[in-house]
Order: structure tokens, then sequence, then C-alpha cells
């Protein structure tokens, strides 16, 4: 297993410790998926790798299987909730242009409405 790296004032890491509450949807020894508490759309879950990662330019060719397994997991979330078929956005927000607001990586699943495209 890989390591697992945390920082304390790291809101992700807090609700990866079960500091913080949330609704989880799947874990395992280096992923978590939770509800996100704000949903933009009928369905919308965060999947986040259990160790601190703060941005997608952080990770590491060493991390490259960890990030992969982000999209595994996120496709089999939306599949068991019934989303695989009428399809989802999967999406991961980097820095200040991207609209990234938690520094801890994290793949957005939306799905149960159209989205647009180009996103805003
Ligand atoms: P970002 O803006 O970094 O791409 O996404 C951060 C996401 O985390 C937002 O969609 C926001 O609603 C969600 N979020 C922020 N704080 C919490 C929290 O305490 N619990 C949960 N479940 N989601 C959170
Ligand atoms: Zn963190």
């Amino acid at each position: 297993m890989s390591t697992i790296n945390s920082d304390p004032e790291c809101l992700f890491c807090r609700i990866v410790a079960g500091e913080i509450p949330a609704e989880r949807l799947y874990e395992d020894d280096e992923i978590i998926a939770f509800r996100d508490v704000n949903p933009q759309a009928p369905f919308h879950c965060l999947v986040i790798p259990r160790s601190h990662i703060a941005t997608l330019n952080d990770v590491t060719q060493d991390q490259a299987e960890l990030v992969g397994r982000l999209l595994v997991v996120a496709a089999r979330i939306a599949a068991e909730h019934g989303h695989a078929q009428d399809g989802y956005r999967v999406a991961m927000n980097a820095n200040r242009h991207g609209g990234q607001s938690v520094y801890h990586i994290h793949l957005h699943v939306l799905a149960g409405r159209q989205m647009g495209w180009p996103p805003g």
C-alpha cells in the first residue's frame, strides 16, 4: 500500500480521518468517495485519495496508478447509482482559474441532469 500523507489543516484529510462527517459512498485502502455538501446536480459526489495531494500539479509519476484508480472508482459509483447509461460528468478543478476551492485533489462526479458544454 502507498504511503498516506495527511495535512491536519486540510478539510478533506479531516473527512478521511473521520473528524468531519460525510456521507460515504465508497472506500478502500487508498480512496474514499462521499456526497458533496453543496450538490450541483441531482447526484454529486467527490472521489479523493486518502493521501493528501494538494493539486493535480503535485501528482508525481509514482502516483499515476492511484490517480487512474480515482477514475475507475468514479465510473463504478456512477454505475452503482444508475447513471452509466444516461451519462455523467467527471471533473477535477486545478488552482484558481480551474475553480479549485479545496486543496486536496478530488474528482467531481455529477449526474442526473443534462450537463452544459463548455463549462462556465
Ligand atoms: P472544488 O471547488 O475544490 O473543485 O470542489 C470542492 C467541493 O467540496 C465543492 O463542490 C464543495 O461543495 C465541497 N465541499 C466543501 N466543503 C465540504 C464538506 O465539508 N463536506 C463535503 N461533503 N463537501 C464539501
Ligand atoms: Zn488533504
